[in-house]
């Protein structure tokens, strides 16, 4: 039996939300670093998060000091190199082991050659990670497996995965979904029902983690997915956390919300 409507509403719900960036919060450019973000977004996803009793990070691949540059100036919870790095919601850091950091210098300078041979190909070295993005070169895909793999090869704890147009050497043991796993653990996040939208292969072990946690994957776009729901575009997951965002406002018992008042009216007007 199904409760009845009316115990249902009054409380805002209780979710937390996880985003991969690049392809889903900002659309996917030729290169990293050519992504635009759309001028309002910082400001939405740090109102956003507000919504959500700040239970809101950033999943990605990138560095967080990427993320951070791009979504200045907001200042997000974020999971960099697909968790091999971690920002907690109270900003305390757990960084990189230093080995992995040198072993992802010695890949990047086993890819330097076949980079400086073909103009196309983008190497993209990260602190304890490696991607070689050959958008501009579909033709070379296998080449750069071959190549990613070789340069590998010495480096037992790195992996490669594959994205869109990219392959990547990160280290094992680390995925979207176990940095999800981690962030469920702590405040604000514990307890929340998790949403996880993402766009891209290596998102799928976070939407299979935030069903098992009792949540929702979110997939944008075409593709072979275990995610439960699908989204259009960029654009619908801005549309879609703004929804997320007046759902958990219109939940809100009158009083909460009136005490919020001043919060709100300092975020329009601060920048
Ligand atoms: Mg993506």
């Amino acid at each position: 039996m199904s409760e009845p409507i009316a115990q249902s509403g009054g409380a805002a719900p209780m979710l937390a939300i996880f985003t991969d960036f690049d392809g889903t919060l900002v659309e996917i450019a030729q290169t990293p670093d050519a992504v635009e973000v759309h001028p309002g977004l910082p400001e939405q996803l740090d109102r956003v998060a507000r919504d959500f009793g700040h239970a809101l990070a950033v999943i990605t691949g990138r560095e967080i000091a990427d993320i951070d540059r791009f979504l200045a100036p907001a200042h997000l919870p974020v999971a960099g190199a697909h968790g091999a790095q971690r920002r907690r919601a109270d900003g305390t850091l757990i960084e990189l082991d230093t080995e992995i950091i040198s072993a992802a210098q010695a890949i990047a300078s086993a890819i330097a050659p076949l980079v400086a041979e073909h103009s196309d190909l983008i190497l993209e070295p990260k602190d304890g990670a490696v991607a070689l993005h050959y958008r501009q070169a579909p033709y070379l895909e296998e080449e750069c497996l071959l190549a990613m793999q070789d340069a590998i090869s010495d480096h037992a704890e790195f992996t490669l995965v594959p994205g869109k147009m990219v392959i990547e050497a990160r280290p094992a043991g680390f995925d979207k979904g176990s940095a999800l796993r981690a962030f469920m653990q702590e405040e604000p996040f514990v307890g929340r029902t998790p949403i996880f939208i993402g766009d891209d292969k290596t998102d799928e072990d976070a939407f299979r983690v935030a069903q098992e946690l009792g949540g929702i994957g979110i997939k944008l776009g075409p593709g072979r997915t275990v995610a439960q729901m699908r989204i259009a575009d960029v654009a619908s997951v801005h549309a879609l956390l703004e929804g997320l965002a007046e759902i958990a406002n219109s939940s809100r018992p009158a009083a909460a919300i009136a005490g919020d008042a001043p919060i709100l009216a300092d975020t329009t007007t601060a920048h």
